[in-house]
């Protein structure tokens, strides 16, 4: 707790005085500061209404611009025509309805290398729930969680929140987990380590034979150290993967627990679905399960959108377009190479991340703005040099954005080349 009648601060707009008001600083922070994604798309709102909608090229969001798949609409249609309103309505079991775990542990069977069952699955509001959930679970004052850089930003709040510190370990040169410099960064206080792919900035997407490697250094740290290191894969973007193969990460490591959402592969990131998962076959599966129920219970998150959670059994291996993503991959990853950017070629997501010709993210952000162009320095990700933009737009607004997108090589003097 802290006292805000004692600290007199300056936000943006004006100076606040707040007497006798007893708050959690580190939430007063959180909510009084943005996120550098936030800041940047609001900017792009008020910019869109000063100069017109078309002017503006936004590239700062994640937000999927291919529609949910038409199963969406008509399994809700159909819930709602058919069900009774108190059960579609309704509480549902704290951890979700026990045939949608069921359908849902019933597909992970049937598609990847193991057998799971309803009782490792936790449906929950979004990947965000799922990983502050099992954050909370996992870890206690003091531990530490390795990050591997560049990582999406929340990961730091949600960490930091469980009183654990956030370990940040730089992916090597292909933005794969560089796996002597993780191993160097585990010791006694590690509780887990977090991974995503295909990732969010990057769009890489990690190989199997990474994955390999990095099961087998995990188990031999975890008996090293005494205790076992959890690997949390985080997976929203699992179903956006354009000619590779995404590894299943628990038919390597045991010791894994999924966060999956929804909000991606459906196109849904609004209604706030998504689940845990835990290998049966971890270590303490069931005792790691039962801490991630409590956490959920401690967090308020019991029993999450209940129209939500009963649609998924009709969904189960559904996904919105996702071709759709591809050509914009294509079309701006051509178009920008063409122009001189140096950019990494993505695998998977809606991401691309493009060098900064100066070598500084924010320089890059900031000169891209006076052509209208929004993009996010990877500062904001843990890793300098480099901005990630958003293609999930539709392609007409990459068509458009394109010449300023020239403007701004040539305003580096960078040397276009022809088409391959
Ligand atoms: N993890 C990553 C890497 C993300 O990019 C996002 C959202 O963009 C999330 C988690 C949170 O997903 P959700 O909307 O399902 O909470």
């Amino acid at each position: 707790m802290y006292n805000i009648s004692k600290s007199v601060y300056v936000n943006s707009v004006n100076i606040i005085k707040m007497r006798g008001l007893m708050i959690n600083k580190k939430m007063h922070l959180l909510g009084r500061e943005r996120s550098v994604i936030r800041e940047i798309f609001e900017y792009g709102r008020k910019r869109k209404s000063e100069i017109g909608e078309n002017a503006v090229f936004d590239f700062s969001l994640g937000n999927p611009s291919v529609p949910a798949p038409a199963e969406v609409n008509r399994e809700i249609r159909r819930l709602l025509d058919t069900e009774r309103d108190t059960v579609l309505h309704g509480y549902t079991s704290a951890a979700g309805a026990p045939e949608v775990r069921e359908a849902i542990a019933n597909y992970i069977t049937s598609k990847h290398c193991f057998k799971t069952s309803s009782d490792f699955i936790y449906i929950t509001v979004g990947a965000a729930a799922a990983l502050t959930s099992t954050l909370t679970a996992i870890t206690n004052e003091g531990d530490e969680v390795i990050v591997i850089a560049p990582y999406f930003p929340e990961y730091k709040v949600f960490i930091e929140r469980c009183g654990a510190k956030t370990v940040s370990v730089m992916a090597d040169c292909d933005f794969q987990p560089d796996i002597a410099a993780i191993e160097n960064a585990i010791n006694e206080k590690t509780a887990a380590i977090i991974i995503n792919s295909p990732n969010n900035p990057t769009g890489a997407v990690i190989t199997e034979e990474k994955i390999k490697a990095l099961a087998d250094m995990l188990t031999k740290k975890s008996r090293e150290i005494g205790h076992t290191v959890y690997l949390v894969a985080d997976e929203p973007y699992r179903e956006l993967a354009y000619g590779v193969s995404v590894p299943y990460i628990p038919c390597y490591y045991k010791n894994t627990i999924v966060c999956y959402s929804y909000s991606k592969s459906l196109s849904l990131p609004g209604e706030r679905i998504g689940y845990v998962a835990v290998s049966p076959e971890a270590d303490y599966a069931r005792d790691v399960y039962l801490a991630i129920l409590g956490a959920g219970r401690a967090l308020g998150y019991v029993c999450a959108p209940s129209l939500m959670q009963r649609i998924l059994p009709a969904l189960m291996g559904a996904s919105a377009d996702v071709e759709l993503y591809n050509q914009n991959r294509i079309l701006l990853y051509n178009a920008l190479t063409n122009m001189g950017y140096t950019a990494v070629k993505p695998d998977g997501a809606f991401y691309m991340f493009v060098k900064s010709p100066s070598g500084d993210a924010g320089e890059l952000c900031e000169r891209a703005k006076r052509h209208e162009l929004l993009i996010v320095p990877s500062d904001s990700f843990g890793c300098g040099g480099y901005a990630r933009i958003s293609y999930c737009v539709a392609r007409e607004e990459i068509e458009r954005a394109l010449p300023a997108f020239a403007a701004l090589a040539e305003s580096y003097g960078l040397k276009g080349r022809k088409n391959d």
